[in-house]
């Protein structure tokens, strides 16, 4: 590969790692306890204490957490559970390790969040479903509370319904002024490579609920009971524990910790610079009438900005796969974000779904392109992502 085009590549995505998580690393490894311990049991703190949440459960992906929440939930076979169409598969197939069946969700055109309506429809056609798992795509807050009981929570707790939430996207984030994380019943985050936030892989759990909480934290680890194996090991051999359910394999290392606890450290500040990137593109792009910048319904500061969507509309001279491709051209990365769930083959088929059902989602999905939004970014490069952008869609 030609060099020259090497460094000017613009990634779409790219970590931030300064030496402070090699500085964590070490000395998880002079300590000699490599896995779940001291580290990340110090991470759960203060994770809980940034998103004013009671418990916190560090695990090995947000799909774990996504798991042991719906789990923890009571969900079993032939239970029903509602997801938006528009997310990342690990939403859906949790719903599947149970037993249970995800019922897909059309979501809002411009935010690519649920709202009300939609959610008061689907209740209306499938009573029977017992748990909601929202998703604060891109990193805004989807209307969780709202006035007169227009708010997600409060439209399901009227009927029963749990609220799982997909915060993969969406740390740190606030809906009006509370922090995702501390309002439905389970929140989970991911630190996957290319999240706000990484520990390489990695995911929390955050709950106000004791007994959620509880039969999490079981669950993580196998089904040993560690409190009771706790509060026995003074009169017991160190080898004994109890088992009281069939429990997974999912803590959390204290070597992915480490770096959890680093990258907390610099989160706000990392946040700070993908709100700069999000507002020279709102600059930059907003007079390009071929192409939808993402719908605030949260201020500017409260949202996470993981990603920066745009959606290339009717009036584009090109079509989404070509300016992707053209920008690559450019020296620019950019991603999809999502290709919907109905219309992944597995979900397609299993359920007979149909694109005239999802709308709004078919209108994004056919013109939706993630452009690059990470504190590295420069302002220079951010001009000549722009700059880019419109040289594609002038040809
Ligand atoms: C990344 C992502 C997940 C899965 O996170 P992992 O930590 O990789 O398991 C789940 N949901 C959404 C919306 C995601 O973007």
């Amino acid at each position: 590969m030609n060099k020259q085009a090497d460094v000017d590549h613009i990634p779409f995505s790219r970590v931030v790692c300064d030496g402070r998580e090699l500085e964590l690393i070490r000395e998880v490894l002079a300590s000699g306890w490599l896995t779940t311990a001291g580290k990340c049991e110090l991470f759960e703190g203060r994770f809980a204490a940034a998103v004013d949440a009671t418990f916190a459960c560090a695990v090995n992906s947000c799909t774990s957490g996504l798991h042991l929440a719906l789990e923890a939930l009571g969900v079993g076979a032939g239970d029903k559970v509602f997801v938006p169409t528009m997310t990342f598969t690990a939403t859906a197939e949790v719903v599947r390790y149970l037993g249970a069946d995800p019922v897909m969700l059309d979501v809002e055109y411009g935010t690519c969040l649920l709202d009300h309506a939609a959610l008061r429809a689907a209740i209306a056609a499938h009573p029977e479903v017992k748990v909601l798992v929202v998703v604060h795509y891109g990193g805004q807050a989807a209307a969780m509370t709202g006035e007169g009981e227009t708010g997600l929570l409060d439209i399901c707790r009227r009927h029963g319904i749990r609220i799982v939430e997909d915060a993969a996207h969406a740390f740190p984030a606030r809906h009006r002024g509370r922090m995702i994380g501390s309002i439905g019943d389970i929140t989970c985050f991911s630190f996957y490579a290319n999240k706000t936030i990484t520990t390489g892989e990695g995911g929390m759990v955050t709950t106000n609920d004791p007994d959620l909480a509880r039969r999490i934290r079981l669950m993580r680890l196998h089904g040993i009971d560690r409190d009771i194996w706790q509060r026995y090991t003074s009169d017991k051999p160190s080898w004994e524990y109890d088992v009281l359910a069939p429990g997974f394999k999912y803590n959390m290392p204290d070597i992915n910790a480490a770096i959890g606890l680093a990258q907390l450290e610099r989160a706000g500040l990392f946040r700070d610079e993908r709100e700069r990137c999000a507002r020279h593109y709102f600059e930059a792009l907003q007079h390009l009438e071929c192409i939808d910048l993402p719908v605030l319904r949260e201020r500017f500061e409260d949202h996470a900005w993981h990603l920066f969507p745009i959606v290339l509309n009717g009036a584009a001279p090109v079509e989404r796969n070509l300016f992707i491709e053209r920008m690559a051209e450019h020296g620019i990365g950019t991603s999809v974000h999502y290709k919907p769930l109905h219309r992944m083959t597995y979900y397609r088929r299993r359920y007979q779904l149909e694109p005239h059902l999802f709308p709004n989602a078919e209108k994004i999905w056919r013109g939706c392109v993630s452009l690059p939004i990470y504190p590295a970014l420069s302002d220079g490069q951010l001009d000549r992502i722009c700059a880019s952008i419109e040289k594609v869609l002038a040809t």
